[in-house]
């Protein structure tokens, strides 16, 4: 059994950067949300991801829409996103470093909380860290994002691969 790693957060934080990082090809949609047809930033992609010695299936989830009524194609994609976390062995939770915590990460952090038990995988990752002297200098919102109560984030960079080191510390024990 391949272990599985769904990565979640608001739009345009990097999550399909990430994944794109992860896999390092193009893979098929394999999930529709049911009744979005090839609509793609309502789908799921899934991929096979590697980071130094670690093998796993990656999901990009389609996101979170806070209160969307179940019955709406946002509903389902935040039901189907919820399905794939709890069936993964490692989420990734992922925000932007440079912005600071939104009202949106506030949501998907109390969403996670409302049904994600296992939190020792749920990891949170500030993505669009490169280039930094270090969390020292003081650069970025990583303090900022702490408030969201998931801890201090990872920091990393998907366009670089910077900070996927100290990911993979923290991924290796679930995987
Ligand atoms: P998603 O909506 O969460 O899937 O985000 P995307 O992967 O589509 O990225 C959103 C935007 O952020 C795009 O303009 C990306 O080029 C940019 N982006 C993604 N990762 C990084 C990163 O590591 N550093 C920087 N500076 N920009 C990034
Ligand atoms: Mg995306």
């Amino acid at each position: 059994q391949v272990p599985t790693v769904a990565i979640v957060g608001r739009p345009n934080v990097g999550k399909s950067a990430l994944f794109n990082r992860l896999v390092r090809r193009r893979e098929a949609l394999v999930y529709n949300t049911p009744g979005t047809g090839e609509h793609v930033t309502r789908d799921v992609r899934e991929g096979k991801g590697r980071l130094a010695d670690l093998s796993f299936q990656v999901l990009d989830t389609p996101g979170y829409e806070p209160d969307a009524p179940t019955d709406t194609v946002q509903g389902r994609a935040t039901a189907l996103t919820k399905t794939l976390i709890q069936r993964s062995d490692v989420t990734l939770f992922v925000v932007d470093g440079r912005s600071g915590a939104m009202p949106a990460d506030f949501e998907i952090a109390n969403w996670l909380r409302s049904f994600h038990v296992h939190s020792a995988s749920l990891l949170f990752v500030a993505n669009k860290c490169e280039g930094w002297d270090g969390v020292e200098a003081g650069e970025g919102n990583l303090y900022d994002l702490a408030r969201l109560g998931m801890g201090f984030p990872i920091p990393v960079s998907a366009e670089t691969g910077e900070g996927l080191g100290e990911l993979y510390d923290h991924m290796q024990p679930h995987l």
